[in-house]
């Protein structure tokens, strides 16, 4: 399913639609989407599966970045490592890409447990680039100089297609990094952003997705998120300034929570390769979570260790994604129905123009 009919479109919608219906109540995540749809023209997570698609070739490395780190610990969620494996895992099996996932320190862990729990190698870059189903994790300084260095060095390393950033924070036009309510991570904070401007400048494909205003990617909305996000347009740190970061993207994926923004991805990739395993099953976002949270990642709200994202627990994450493969299944047969139909018997009775369905030229395909 590779062109534009309007069956892709329709499939397309709908996947944009439950990745941004309003689960965890926090009441903005439909603001935000519209704003991002009008912006972007709509087609949130196909545009970006469709540029991946075409730009990824065999071999290629991604870039993911992820991990916020969340007060007042100061480690980070499940929210964005673990979509970051289940994408990681799209990306290899879909365009046998090589996926490098770079973080904090402090993170490092809990995304090399969730890569293992998507079923895949989680080793350094050198492995990473030389093996299959294996992806790097490495950590990225917090310290602006060494970034700096550290972000010239992998993209010369690298060369990467694409760069993705999964639930993660970004410095604020005063250079301050910050959580959804406005605390300040600076200090925290691996200094990313340079290396997503600098790719983008090179002419590597750049994607932001966010939940909530304040992760790398949502500049392209910034006047909803300003107008619409408590704190959005005022932190609660002496910067004083928005929670937005500065860096604009080529696209930006909103959803209701980060990690659906990649299974939405993922979905819309298997959707346009026609392979429905794309989308990982329940069993595999149980293992994820499960590992992830085991390698102290929060499930945030509660503070609390215990397998889940944003405080919804996995037997939700895993009727979603549940929903997402059915969907991508209906949507791959429907498109080949009247190529290969998908019964048989069917084919022997009459339609009433006195020709076959499988021969019959007028129904769209
Ligand atoms: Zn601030």
């Amino acid at each position: 399913m590779t062109d534009d009919s309007a069956k892709l479109v329709a499939v397309s919608e709908a996947i944009d639609s439950l990745c941004t219906i309003e689960i965890t109540g926090r009441g903005v995540v439909g603001a935000l989407a519209a704003a991002a749809r009008a912006a972007q023209g709509g087609a949130l997570c196909l545009r970006a599966a469709r540029e991946l698609a075409r730009r990824v070739q065999p071999g290629d490395t991604v870039v993911i970045a992820t991990g916020l780190p969340t007060y007042p610990w100061f480690c980070g969620e499940q929210d964005g490592p673990v979509g970051a494996a289940t994408l990681a895992r799209a990306l290899v099996l879909g365009l046998a890409a090589r996926p490098v996932i770079v973080t904090e320190a402090i993170h490092v862990d809990m995304c090399r447990a969730a890569v293992r729990g998507a079923g895949l190698y989680a080793r350094g870059v050198d492995d990473a680039l030389r093996l299959p189903t294996t992806v790097g994790v490495v950590e990225f300084p917090t310290d602006p100089e060494r970034a700096d260095r550290e972000a010239t060095r992998l993209l010369e390393r690298l060369r990467p297609k694409a760069m993705i950033a999964i639930e993660r924070p970004g410095a604020n036009e005063h250079g301050h990094y910050h959580a959804s309510k406005g605390y300040r991570l600076t200090d925290h904070c691996a200094k990313i952003d340079g290396l997503f401007a600098r790719g983008k400048a090179a002419g590597v494909y750049t994607v932001g997705i966010g939940d909530g205003g304040n992760e790398l990617g949502c500049a392209v909305i910034r006047d909803t998120v300003v107008a619409r996000v408590p704190y959005g347009a005022k932190c609660q740190c002496p910067c004083a300034g928005s929670v937005v970061p500065a860096f604009v993207p080529d696209h930006l994926v909103i959803a209701a929570i980060s990690n659906w923004g990649a299974y939405g991805i993922e979905a819309a990739l298997g959707l346009v390769l026609e392979r429905r395993e794309l989308v990982h099953d329940r069993d595999l976002d149980r293992r994820v979570h499960e590992l992830c949270a085991a390698a102290e990642a929060n499930n945030n709200g509660p503070g609390l260790l215990d397998p889940g994202t944003d405080a919804v627990p996995t037997e939700v994450h895993g009727d979603f994604v549940r929903l997402l493969g059915f969907m991508i299944q209906s949507g791959i047969d429907f498109g080949r129905l009247y190529k290969e139909p998908r019964y048989p018997w069917l084919r022997h009775v009459e339609a009433p123009s006195g020709r076959s369905p499988a021969q019959r030229e007028d129904i769209p395909r």
